[in-house]
């Protein structure tokens, strides 16, 4: 794990979700993202020290185990201070809120708490609405990139945009099973908005940074779109969400290995259905005391 230079000040560190750093001119900076534990952080404080840089501010792009599980740890060491959009926030701090949520509410068992599902909490000092904002002297852009979780935000300075979860690289996404969104209409809405930006690189949380995303932004789009259609073309059959969940495993070939994995894929089928009921595309009923998903 090293720090790779973009451009003057801006570098990413793979670990293996992208950590992206900012410096000052005076040695401040700020981390995009923190790992998913204490030892990718301590490896990141240590390659940025190498560099003579000191951790002043993290900006957290969403509330993901694996983007917020370094901020306790770096916290500590350096008093960095935790800047967060404002829906992610209360699961930065109540990161328990995560596989709650994955469980539809129910307390979620010691198998659905482990490090991929429940970060280490930490404070968030302040949040981040969409727009400028400066932190240590640099200015820089929030952009509001919701879909993969409510309240995304990219980080745009000097050209390069740290885009989160907001698109995954192609070969990434190949052997990707179902891609994990909660909200498909914001999702293609910040995918598109993606498309407009005029940046000079792109680095995505997983994936390798670039120049160009049109045809990962394309690929991202499709990937999602057929998958909705298949879900759709099956509705002929009114079905149980988690039934429609085992024939799209099937049908990409994929496997929910375990309980955790199988939450976060239902999460992904129940963000289609709701994007299809929404369209007028799909609709509910109760029989026999299970809920139907038909068109
Ligand atoms: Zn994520």
């Amino acid at each position: 794990m090293t720090l790779t230079k973009i451009r003057d000040g801006v570098y990413v560190f793979k670990a293996p979700t992208n950590i992206g750093v900012i410096a000052a001119d005076t040695g401040e900076a700020i981390v995009i993202d923190s790992g998913i534990d204490e030892s990718v952080a301590r490896k990141l404080m240590r390659e940025a020290e190498n560099e003579g840089f000191h951790i002043k501010a993290i900006i957290n792009t969403h509330s993901h185990a694996d983007h917020i599980g370094g901020n306790p740890f770096i916290a500590a060491r350096t008093g960095a201070v935790v800047y967060a959009s404002p829906l992610e926030a209360p699961f930065i701090e109540t990161p328990l809120f995560e596989p709650f949520m994955l469980t539809g509410g129910a307390a979620p068992w010691k198998e659905m708490c482990n490090k991929f599902l429940l970060a280490k909490p930490s404070n968030v000092s302040e949040k981040l609405p969409a727009g400028p904002v400066t932190i240590l002297g640099l200015p820089l852009e929030i952009v509001a990139l919701p879909g993969h979780s409510a309240d995304q935000i990219g980080v745009l300075y000097n050209g390069v945009l740290f885009a989160g979860d907001a698109y995954i690289s192609g070969n990434l996404l190949e052997k990707h099973g179902i891609p994990y969104n909660v909200d498909i209409q914001a999702y293609l809405a910040s995918l598109e908005m993606l498309g407009t930006l005029e940046c000079e690189w792109y680095v995505p949380s997983h994936g390798e940074h670039s120049r160009d995303i049109t045809s990962d932004i394309g690929y991202n789009r499709s990937k999602v779109i057929n998958l909705i259609e298949q879900v759709e073309s099956w509705l002929s059959q009114p079905m149980e969400a988690e039934e429609l969940l085992a024939k799209l495993c099937s049908h990409l070939a994929v496997t929910a290995a375990n309980p955790g994995i199988f939450f976060l894929y239902r999460t992904a089928v129940m963000a289609f259905l709701s994007y299809l009921y929404e369209q007028g595309r799909a609709k509910t009923m109760i029989q026999e005391n299970r809920l139907l998903w038909y068109r």
